[in-house]
């Protein structure tokens, strides 16, 4: 059977140069005489891999020497504990920005471990947009400030990043790392599952400035303890070691592509193929508000829900896979990560126009 394009939101897509290389690899790994599936953690073969997944993912990202990198399992629910549990002080206060249903979560959770504040909220337009913030709206004392970059669901990204002066900001990014250039030096903490855009489900990479590092409270499990982790170079447990694998691959797969400027210029080239489109008719309605558009899920509605499942099926049927809208939104989204080639999204197009001819709304 032919590969089809899976627009689907996570997991998605992984280069085709990637899995074809693991799979060449996968049952003797180079002369280790056995597959990185098999092996130890704490042997040199896989100490290679992991410090070598480790330097690329830094390079790639120019992450400065004064983060640490951990490759951590548990998926970026886990860390919606995690951040509180590192970063909240026994009386302290969090601000958090609800931009959708996964920081909405992460707000939820934090909550538990004390004072906690939705400083501001896009939810009085179900998440269209992203919520304007400034120096003023976050607490001076606050211990720090959550946000998630790009919103899976809603397909909205942050067309800026908060200025929460001296306090660190924590961001989920998801299902937007690698997509483009970030200054990780305005962050506190960087943390995403990695199946969205980097690996195969199972990898979670936090990158955490060292001085927030050792502040976790007492009763925080030892496996959520950031310096734990760090102490022990991701390697306290046995780390998803195929998935670190895999994510290596898939950075030198961005470093050979030209790094994450040529992967942005990539990116936008294929959004603005179907934003054009979405602009330029009226069959289909893009709900999202215009400087909010995420670069990588790109949410679609015909304003008919029976012509929406009619949609996917059809488009399912000409092998364009997954392209219904999240449960809580309807409607379509195309997830169209790193590994979407522009040809996914230029048959896309050809599909809706051909859709929208056959299809004429009552
Ligand atoms: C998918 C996603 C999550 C949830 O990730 P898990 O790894 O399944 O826990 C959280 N935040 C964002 C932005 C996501 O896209």
């Amino acid at each position: 059977m032919e590969r089809i394009y899976n627009f689907s939101a996570g997991p998605s897509m992984l280069p085709l140069s990637v899995l074809e290389k693991a799979a060449a690899e996968m049952v003797c790994y180079q002369d280790s005489g056995m597959s990185v599936m098999e092996m130890s953690h704490r042997s040199p073969v896989y100490e290679k891999i992991i410090t070598d997944a480790e330097a690329l993912f830094r390079q790639v990202m120019n992450i400065p020497d004064n983060y640490k990198v951990l490759f951590l399992q548990g998926g970026a629910s886990t860390q919606f504990a995690a951040v509180p549990l590192n970063l909240l002080s026994e009386n302290g206060k969090a601000d958090y920005i609800l931009s959708g249903q996964f920081s909405t979560k992460a707000y939820q959770e934090a909550q538990k471990y004390g004072d906690v504040v939705a400083v501001a909220s896009s939810k009085d337009k179900n998440f269209a947009y992203v919520p304007k913030t400034d120096r003023n709206s976050f607490r001076k004392d606050a211990d720090y400030v959550h946000m998630c970059f790009n919103n899976t669901i809603y397909g909205t990204k942050f067309p800026y990043i908060p200025n929460t002066g001296d306090i660190p900001l924590v961001a989920d990014m998801s299902s937007c790392i690698l997509s483009e250039p970030v200054d990780v030096s305005r962050f506190g903490v960087i943390y995403a599952g990695a199946q969205k855009n980097m690996a195969p489900a199972g990898l979670t990479v936090v990158i955490i400035r060292e001085d927030l590092l050792g502040k976790a409270r007492k009763e925080t499990p030892t496996m959520l303890d950031y310096k734990t982790m760090a102490d022990n170079g991701s390697m306290y447990n046995t780390p998803p070691c195929y998935c670190i694998y895999v994510a290596k691959l898939v950075y030198e797969w961005i470093l050979s592509l030209g790094g994450l400027e040529k992967m942005k210029q990539l990116n936008e080239k294929k959004a603005k193929l179907l934003y054009d489109y979405l602009d330029a008719q009226s069959y289909y309605v893009a709900p999202v508000e215009k400087e909010s558009r995420s670069m990588m899920n790109v949410t679609f509605v015909t304003g008919d829900a029976e012509l929406d499942k009619k949609f996917a099926a059809e488009a399912s049927a000409q092998g364009l896979k997954n392209l219904k809208g999240h449960r809580s939104v309807g409607g379509m989204r195309a997830s169209i990560y790193n590994a979407m080639p522009y040809e996914g999204v230029e048959k896309l197009v050809e599909f809706m126009k051909k859709f929208a001819e056959e299809n004429p709304k009552a």
